[in-house]
This record gives structure tokens, sequence and C-alpha cells, in this order.
């Protein structure tokens, strides 16, 4: 039997004003991704963090100790290829460890996930980005390629017979998620090349246990010629937006990777970052993020935005304090902590 449903009108009215205030409610809980409110959230983080005076630039280059500390750049780029910033993003800083994500996503995509397990190593070393100890404890296996064993190992990996068609590669590569031609701080690769003796000894330390896949000492060279390439925030915010849109740069369009590189980027950065102190930043902002020595950090919002802040003083793990605490506030503000989790009614 069908019943009739017939509704008195008040209660037609307070149906209709439910549903409405439900269906704001919901658009307003997914629309935090407006560009009045990503402008919003990215000024009032420019305001809240600009005086901030922790930390200190690195000075085991000696060139980063003369950069401005006072430099301060915020940039988000969403993967349909908006651009936002505030504050500085013309000064350039040397890209350091970031550009060790854009090295490991090409060998990635040459040699595939296995190789890259194989012959490097995945799992996060949990100790200092330049640690001997980290090497000799595992014999050269487990490096991880977002420090500074498995980068060098990962540079080294990188196709070309010789060292100039290796660091032509690394250009390309680095420029294609940038989205322009890279070029050298050459004051920067001159004082770290004249100074690496660590990073020389990691890499014959992996030679001598068959870990390192070219000349140790040209490895570290391009390596370190690699560190040195010059980048502002919206750079690295645009490399990080390419692996936000799974592989394709979305200001230039361009295919810079599969989507399966980026699948398998992520984790890596998700567990291995920000150094030692990775699990801190995926406590604190539940995105992978990637940091370098001379103030850069990215971080990738998957399917919405890349985010970047450049301000050169580190925390003791050699992250930018500003940097670290800027986009820990916008992915708050902007509700985009994938762990944050509506629960459904
Ligand atoms: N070029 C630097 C080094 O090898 C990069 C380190 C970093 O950014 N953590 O020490």
């Amino acid at each position: 039997m069908k019943k009739n449903i017939s509704m008195a009108p008040w209660q037609m009215i307070t149906t209709v004003m439910l549903l409405t205030l439900v269906i704001s409610f919901q658009v307003n809980a997914q629309n935090t991704l407006t560009k009045q409110n990503i402008q919003k959230v990215l000024d009032d983080a420019y305001s809240k963090f600009k005086d901030l005076q922790e930390g200190k630039n690195a000075d085991y280059i000696k060139e980063l100790a003369t950069v401005d500390p006072n430099i301060f750049g915020i940039a988000l780029i969403t993967t349909d290829g908006q651009v936002y910033t505030e504050g500085d993003i013309q000064s350039m800083v040397s890209i350091q460890s970031v550009s060790k994500v854009f090295t490991m996503a090409k060998d990635l995509e040459d040699l595939g996930p296995q190789a890259i397990q194989d012959k490097i190593g995945v799992d996060a070393t949990g100790m200092r980005f330049n640690s001997i100890v980290a090497v000799e404890m595992q014999k050269g296996k487990e490096i991880n390629p977002l420090v500074n064993p498995g980068a060098i190992a990962a540079s080294s990996l990188i196709a070309g017979a010789d060292s100039a068609t290796k660091w032509k590669n690394i250009v390309q590569i680095q420029s294609d998620f940038a989205g322009r031609q890279l070029s050298l701080n050459w004051p920067v690769y001159v004082s770290e090349a004249g100074d690496n003796l660590r990073n020389q000894a990691i890499a014959h330390l992996l030679y001598a246990y068959g870990r390192m896949y070219f000349d140790p000492v040209q490895a570290t060279d391009i390596y370190t010629k690699q560190c040195a390439l010059n980048v502002n925030a919206k750079d690295l915010a645009e490399m990080a937006s390419t692996l936000a849109n799974g592989g394709v740069n979305p200001v230039t369009k361009k295919k810079v990777v599969s989507q399966a590189t980026v699948m398998y980027t992520l984790p890596v950065m998700a567990t291995a970052g920000l150094y030692d102190d990775s699990g801190i930043w995926l406590f604190n902002s539940g995105i992978p993020g990637k940091s370098g020595v001379g103030g850069g950090l990215l971080a990738v919002c998957p399917g919405k935005f890349g985010i970047a802040v450049v301000s050169p003083p580190l925390d003791a793990a050699g992250n930018s304090v500003k940097a670290q605490k800027v986009i820990q506030y916008v992915v708050e503000q902007l509700k985009v902590n994938p762990y944050w989790i509506e629960p459904k009614q």
C-alpha cells in the first residue's frame, strides 16, 4: 500500500531550511580552497611569522652563512595552475637537499621502483643527513635517496656515460619540475666543492661496498653542483605542484614524470624528507615535504597544490624554522591534512 507523504507548510519550510544549512555546511567544509581564502591564509601566515627570529643560517658550507637571513617568501601553486605568492619570491637561494627529490624521481622514472629499492634503499636512516655511521651500520644498504649517501648514489645512477651528460640530465629534470631553466649558484658550488671531504668520504665508503654507480669523486661533484642550483619560493612551489598534479607541471602543462613515479616519490618524502625530524614534520603537517640547508622547504598536498617557503635560518636538524611553521599553519587553516577526517554522520 502506498502511503501519501504530505507535509504541513511549516514542516516544508523547516525541512528546506535544514537542508540548506546541511548543504551550505558541506560546501563550506570543502571550500577552503577558494582564491580569496588561499591568499588570505598566505597573507596571515606571512604576518604571523615574519618577525620570528629563531634559527641560524647553515655555515658548514661557508657561502651559506653570507646569505641574507631575512629572505622570506611563500608560494602556493594549485593543480589547476593558479599561482599565489606572498613576500619575497625574487631572491634566490641554493636548492640544496630539495634537489634530491627530483634526481630520485628521475631514477625512478628511468629504472623503476625495484631498482631503487635494490641499489639504494628507501627506508629512512633516522640519522643526520650526512651521517657516515648510517652507511657503515648497513654496509651501504638502505641509504635512502633523500639524505646525502643515497642522494650521491642517486646522482651516480642518472643516465649518462660521462659526468657532463649526467649533469645535463640532472639540470633538465630539475628545470622541468620548476618550469624554467635553472642555473648554478657558482659561489655556493665553489664554496662547497672546496670543502666537501665528508661527502667524498661517504661516496668512497659506498664505492667500497659496491653501492656507488659512477666514479665517487665525479659523482660527489655532480651532486654538489645539483645542490647549488638557484631557486626562489615560486620555483620550489612549482616543483611541488608538479608532484601534487601526478607528474604534469600545472603551469607549463609538460608531463615531467609518470603518475607511478610520483606515487613512489611521495612516500619517501613523507618518511625521510626532513631528515631525522621527518616523523615530527609528518606528525604536525600530515603531508610529504622536503627541506634543504639553503632554507627552502616544499610540501605536496596530493591532487590539490604544492607549497614552498624560503627562509634561511635553520633549526638543529637543518630545517628552515619559519618554513616549517608557515606550511603547518597553511595546511591547518586550509584543512588539507589528509588525516583530518570528517566523520560520516
Ligand atoms: N649540499 C648539502 C650537503 O651535501 C646538502 C645538505 C642538505 O641540504 N641537507 O651537505
